[in-house]
């Protein structure tokens, strides 16, 4: 049995998984600050207390994110497309399209039977779209992101959001609050922008089922409704969504491990 770690530092949020025979035994997951390297030690120890086990019993840890080159501990670095194809074939064996949405980009990614990389295509050009995007428009409404996705589902008459760019749809959003629309109404705005940007990635790779929808944004129930029925298709979301990258990280680790071992 070898117990391995990914470490997932992201442009919002540090997460780290640790895994042994097939089984997740802890996490973490925590806001990144300026000191990524502290982030990423700190994640991996906070995953490692809610197991009880020690550093030393951690056989490889992998990094993967945009701040991956700060887990200078780990043994290897895979790219964040990599490990979301992994860690949703994990939890989704039959997933063939990936939407990963985190707090800077979104990467549609398609996949083979095997969790490989067939294609992706990606928006990491500007925030539009992004969980970025989302955090500053529910700040716009004294809101926290966190309660976007409940409250979008009581909405009856969504506004129409025009503004692709965060900063333009921060001052509609300002706006439409002038004009006396619901917080319900032009979250739910918010959110099919989000998914419309989202479905035009995804048709680049080529939409087909079953598609896994991973990171922070997947946690918004808001989108993953407007997603499915905009797709018509089912879409895959696990609890442990935020976690998909972390977790394909520390399967690609054990396979490295497993390759110069044999
Ligand atoms: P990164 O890997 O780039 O740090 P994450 O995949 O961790 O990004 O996603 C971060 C984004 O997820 C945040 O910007 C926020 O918009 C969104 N998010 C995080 N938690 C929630 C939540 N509880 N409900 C809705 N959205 C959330």
């Amino acid at each position: 049995m070898t117990l391995v770690a990914g470490v997932d530092i992201g442009s919002t949020t540090a997460k780290c998984v640790l895994i042994e025979n097939g089984k997740i035994l802890g996490k973490s997951l925590a806001p990144v600050g300026v000191e990524l390297v502290k982030d990423a030690e700190r994640s991996l120890e906070q995953a490692l207390a809610e197991t009880g086990r020690g550093r030393g019993e951690v056989a490889v840890v992998t990094g993967t994110g945009y701040g991956r080159f700060k887990v200078t501990f780990g043994q290897y670095t895979v790219t964040e497309i990599g490990c979301h194809a992994k860690g949703a074939h994990f939890l989704f064996p039959a997933t063939r399209v990936v939407l990963d949405i985190g707090g800077q980009d979104t990467k549609a990614i398609k996949i083979n039977e095997k969790g490989e990389v067939v294609d992706f295509a990606m928006n990491d050009k500007c925030a539009a779209g992004t969980g970025r995007f989302l955090d500053v428009c529910a700040g716009a409404l004294g809101l926290d992101v966190s309660e976007i996705g409940s409250l979008s589902l009581g909405a009856r008459h969504p506004v129409k959001v025009t503004n692709t760019c965060t900063v333009f749809a921060e001052s509609e959003v300002s706006s439409y609050v002038s004009r006396g629309k619901e917080a319900k109404d032009i979250l739910a705005g918010l959110n099919a922008s989000v998914v419309s940007r989202s479905l035009s990635l995804m048709q680049r790779v080529g939409i087909e089922p079953e598609v896994t929808f991973t990171g922070g944004v997947s946690r918004n129930e808001g989108v993953v409704r407007t997603l499915g029925y905009r797709l018509k298709l089912p879409v895959n979301v696990s609890p442990l969504s935020q976690y998909v990258g972390a977790i394909g990280a520390a399967l690609h680790g054990l396979e490295r491990k497993e390759a110069t071992a044999t």
